[in-house]
């Protein structure tokens, strides 16, 4: 893209926004006029609008008091505030549902590498030299006479047009190693090169134990944003040639079925939106789990606690192992004939672990197994939603003291019911008199 004139510039820049989102930013630009400060829209909203890439995730910046004009800002529409003092940013919710992060411009100072900065106000310019790279570090003004102004001090534009990713300084990914995460994101999202200073930059910081000193949450983070790419198979790939996966557990087994089957994830969630689309399924966590998927049960705990991933996502990971190749074993054989069979190889799985067993028949690229793997699939899906008609307390009445029996009858029961052996009220109740007779159990009822 070549560097356009201001005033053309301007022009394009603002009538690439949505009517409603220019007609509010007019405003609190009008707002910020009144109140003396400058107001700018900055980073990625900025970036995009310059690549024509839809990003309305509004980010404005205040040379002055960011959370004084905030409030201020919320008073005139309503909109709800939380405010985070510490950072000196505060985030409203419009109540027609726009969301908005109003901060005040800054100077950052790292203590430490890799630990979070402490921050001081300061100028435009200044905020803009902290930033992560060059095409994040532009700013659009929205003060009345200046609106649609490009700030570009670092040669944003220029870079956007090379489709390069560059820091703004040589200690950059020190300053903030997950900076080394998000230049393959962008470079992976747009399709850009990392320049060339910055790659040796990132494979010097790479190299050093920097990254091992980011927090749990804030390596999370990168990585389950990497995952939730459009393509994050291409991410995924990237950070294995730079050798950033030993971050994640550095006996994590990066082999070609691991590849192969981190290929294989994009099918897999394709046909399994297209087949269950009220299935909402965490993706980022299904490459994870496919990422992990040779690593033994040591490496995967010991992954999982640093990246400080949630319970849930953690129970997630966890099953991706062993039980995932013996329930793939059984699905693809014919001889796993009844579908209540089928039922109890899959019952526990959340459908995370449904999308990574259909990618990992994807990846094994055996057409016979992967049909019959989709048809059993479908048919658990329906059949899970069977639930028997009797319950514990109708065993209860029948005579049946507490005991682990419920269990084991409840789920013949249910089993009969998926089979199709038994299908209304009456018949569980004949075949939970016949389970109660049958052998130790006739001593225990009534
Ligand atoms: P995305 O499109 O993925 O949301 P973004 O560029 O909008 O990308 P955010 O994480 O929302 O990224 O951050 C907004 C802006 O804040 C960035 O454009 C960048 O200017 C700045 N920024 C974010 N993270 C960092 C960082 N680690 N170091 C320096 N600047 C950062």
């Amino acid at each position: 893209m070549c560097a356009m004139r201001n005033q053309s510039l301007r022009a394009h820049l603002t009538q690439r926004l949505p009517k409603k989102i220019l007609r509010l930013l007019r405003q609190v630009g009008a707002l910020a006029d009144k109140q003396g400060v400058a107001l700018y829209l900055v980073g990625g909203v900025v970036r995009d609008l310059l690549l024509k890439r839809e990003n309305w995730d509004l980010d404005l910046t205040v040379e002055g008091d960011g959370i004084a004009f905030a409030r201020l800002v919320a008073d005139r529409y309503r909109a709800g505030l939380a405010v985070f003092e510490r950072f000196a940013t505060a985030r409203l919710a419009f109540p027609d549902g726009l969301k908005m992060d109003i901060a005040t411009t800054r100077r950052e100072s790292y203590a430490q590498p890799a630990l979070l900065p402490t921050v001081q106000p300061a100028s435009i310019e200044e905020d803009l030299s902290r930033r992560d790279f060059t095409i994040n570090a532009v700013a659009m003004q929205l003060n009345s006479l200046q609106f649609g102004r490009l700030l570009d001090p670092y040669g944003g534009q220029r870079d956007l047009g090379a489709r390069m990713i560059r820091v703004l300084h040589a200690g950059s990914f020190q300053d903030d190693p997950t900076r080394i995460f998000r230049a393959i994101r962008f470079e992976q999202r747009f399709g850009f090169r990392l320049e060339r200073a910055t790659v040796r930059l990132l494979a010097q910081a790479a190299a050093t134990n920097l990254i091992q000193q980011l927090s749990g949450p804030r390596l999370k983070n990168e990585i389950l944003l990497l995952c939730a790419e459009h393509d994050p198979v291409r991410a995924i790939a990237r950070l294995g040639q730079l050798k950033l996966l030993r971050f994640l557990h550095r006996r994590l087994c990066y082999t070609k079925n691991v590849k192969r089957m981190v290929a294989a994830v994009p099918k897999a969630l394709v046909w399994w939106a297209r087949r269950f689309p009220d299935s909402a399924i965490d993706r980022p966590i299904v490459y994870l789990m496919a990422l992990s998927s040779e690593s033994g049960p040591a490496v995967v705990a010991t992954m999982i606690r640093r990246l400080a991933l949630s319970r849930e996502q953690a129970k997630r990971v966890n099953t991706g192992g062993r039980r995932v190749d013996y329930a793939l074993k059984r699905l693809t054989d014919k001889g796993t004939a009844r579908p209540s069979q089928a039922y109890r190889l899959l019952a526990d799985f959340s459908d995370e672990v449904l999308v990574l067993l259909l990618a990992k028949q994807v990846s094994k690229q055996q057409r016979v197994g992967l049909n019959l793997l989709k048809r059993r699939l479908v048919a658990y899906m329906k059949n899970r939603t069977i639930k028997t008609a009797l319950t514990g307390r109708d065993l209860q009445a029948m005579g049946l003291e507490p005991g682990p029996e419920y269990k084991t009858i409840l789920e013949k029961l249910l089993d009969a019911r998926i089979d199709g052996i038994i299908t209304t009220e009456a018949d569980e109740r004949a075949l939970a008199y016949r389970l109660l007779k049958k052998s130790i159990l006739v001593d225990r009822i009534s």
